[in-house]
């Protein structure tokens, strides 16, 4: 019993310290009691916004936290780190050396996509936390981001099945017939205003700053409400999509700078009457090499002439 006295007085002080942190910039915490200890369930709130962020925190308290190679390494059973990668809100990790009163956190749902080993085989992982990540007040703004993305990346995959799939009954087994298809990719901190593009040739939604859609004159094809992104119809994917620009889209390989071109449709082929440039030749240019053959062939067939 002394054991388990001791083991409480651990988690108390390591969520005191948790909640301290985050009162000091106003967010308001909440304690939720289970079996694993005690969690908090935290709103953010930001000027201007109707309503608040949330997330849960995780709250691991110890007196020897193991530290190797300047990370924190803590084994944890697969079963709650499958809870906390299905739950609906983004869940922060966070591990407290009462000791020192240091917190070293980490966003597990994020940590846990990014593992490549099959951890679900297993029954016991290690989580490994950068000693960096200490939570102090500093970081909160940073925090604030991420769960902006989180939700922003969440937000965005319900506008694609919207507008894939407008029919309500058939969005949960909404998908792409195309077969260019590549899932949404996580958004980097990078994209500073993030909005959706949607490229023309291959169907493709890729993340890209708003302010480089609306300077190419991308045409907006959805409004978005608080917290979604706005959707752009991209029609320069030889510069933008990374599906198409990596090869495994659309485009074709311009024969002669190897770039990812815009293919040239096979309509604007039927009636080929160039007589500088063969059909089969300017199927495999781009626009750039297409133009500049056109006019070193006029050239030589002009100086041919007058000779
Ligand atoms: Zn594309
Ligand atoms: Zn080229």
């Amino acid at each position: 019993m002394v054991k388990r006295t001791e083991f409480g007085q651990i988690g108390e002080k390591a969520v005191l310290l948790v909640e301290k942190i985050f009162n000091e910039a106003n967010w308001v915490c909440n304690r939720l009691y289970h079996d694993f200890g005690i969690d908090l369930h935290v709103k953010v709130f930001e000027s201007g916004r109707t309503a608040p962020w949330e997330f849960h925190v995780q709250i691991k308290g110890t007196k020897h936290p193991h530290i190797s190679k300047d990370r924190i390494h803590f084994d944890i059973d697969t079963e709650h780190l499958k809870d906390w990668r299905d739950s609906l809100l983004p869940v922060l990790f966070v591990i407290c050396d009462v000791r020192s009163d240091k917190v070293y956190w980490l966003w597990i749902k994020k940590y846990l996509n990014k593992l490549n080993l099959d951890w679900q085989e297993q029954s016991i992982i290690t989580l490994q936390i950068p000693a960096n990540n200490q939570l102090r007040p500093e970081i909160l703004p940073q925090l604030c981001t991420d769960l902006r993305r989180s939700f922003l990346m969440h937000e965005a995959r319900k506008v694609i099945g919207l507008m894939e799939e407008p029919d309500e009954i058939n969005r949960s087994s909404f998908g792409f017939n195309s077969p260019y298809y590549r899932p949404l990719t996580e958004l980097g901190r990078s994209i500073k205003n993030p909005a959706l593009a949607r490229c023309i040739l291959c169907g493709n939604y890729f993340w890209i700053e708003e302010g480089i859609a609306i300077a190419w004159e991308f045409v907006k094809i959805y409004e978005p409400y608080v917290y979604e992104p706005a959707v752009y119809d991209c029609d320069a994917p030889e510069e933008f999509c990374p599906v198409c620009m990596s090869g495994k889209g659309a485009l074709e390989k311009c024969k002669n700078c190897g770039r990812y071109a815009v293919p040239e449709f096979d309509e604007i082929f039927e009636d080929w009457d160039n007589p500088l440039i063969t059909w089969d030749e300017a199927k495999q240019l781009c626009h750039e090499y297409f133009e500049e053959l056109m006019r070193s062939r006029e050239c030589k067939l002009k100086n041919g002439n007058s000779i």
